[in-house]
């Protein structure tokens, strides 16, 4: 199937149960993005600062991109213009410096809390505690040009379906206790970001209202270096 087929039915299957769509383009050149593009999606994300800014400058300006990778904080200054959201936020530190950014640029920038959900070391995020101790934080009700519009995670890599499905079953209840402790008066606090191309259909029954879906749409990502494709 073509990329323009895949966009479609997968944004028929989304749109069923009111999930968001977000394209992973990382390591794809530039004019796979664009046949995503003309077959309607708007939202992509990207891992890696210099990829995404490339990709703002060459493609259509009414794309929405979203930052999905970790983020060095000396890296925040050149996506802060334009990034529509930050989903890889994992620390105070991180988002202090994100609105710092906002407020140069004259703008407010929508981002979530990456949770740390998975059994692999490797993986960044925020524990459960650690996120509360964020949102309580004096430094955090400072930071008066971010939006915190809900939370990020990535599941176990591993073909043990009963474990994804208690992970993120597990991050849904945080999600909800979040909301009602912090966010009650916003509604703005509103996405759930789980699911990618192996585990998605969990993550949609688990309760997830965005996907991050790569391979699915653009095929297997073969070649490490995105500028030698
Ligand atoms: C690469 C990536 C994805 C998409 O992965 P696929 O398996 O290709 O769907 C989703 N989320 C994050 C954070 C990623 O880095």
């Amino acid at each position: 199937m073509s990329i323009a087929d895949n966009i479609k039915s997968l944004k028929k299957e989304t749109e069923a149960g009111k999930v968001i769509l977000l394209a992973v383009s990382k390591t794809k050149p530039a004019a796979e993005v664009q046949e995503a593009y003309d077959a309607g999606q708007r939202l992509f994300g990207e891992n890696q600062v210099q990829e995404l800014v490339e990709k703002y400058e060459q493609l259509p300006k009414d794309i929405e991109w979203h930052l999905i990778g970790h983020l060095q904080t000396n890296k925040v200054k050149y996506i802060a213009p334009f990034v529509s959201m930050i989903q890889s936020v994992d620390s105070i530190k991180l988002l202090q410096e994100i609105n710092k950014h906002a407020q140069k640029a004259d703008r407010v920038i929508d981002c979530l809390l990456q949770i740390y959900i998975a059994d692999e070391e490797t993986k960044f995020g925020l524990g459960f505690d650690e996120a509360i101790d964020l949102l309580r934080s004096d430094e955090f009700a400072a930071c008066k040009n971010i939006r915190i519009r809900g939370l990020m995670g990535i599941a176990t890599n591993t073909d043990n379906e009963k474990q994804i499905k208690e992970e993120y079953y597990e991050l849904k209840t945080f999600f909800d206790g979040i909301k009602v402790s912090y966010f009650r008066k916003d509604d703005s606090f509103n996405i759930l970001s789980m699911g990618m191309s192996s585990d998605y259909k969990i993550a949609i029954e688990q309760g997830s209202n965005m996907v991050r879906l790569g391979s699915t749409i653009f095929g297997t990502r073969v070649v490490k270096h995105w500028k030698n494709n």
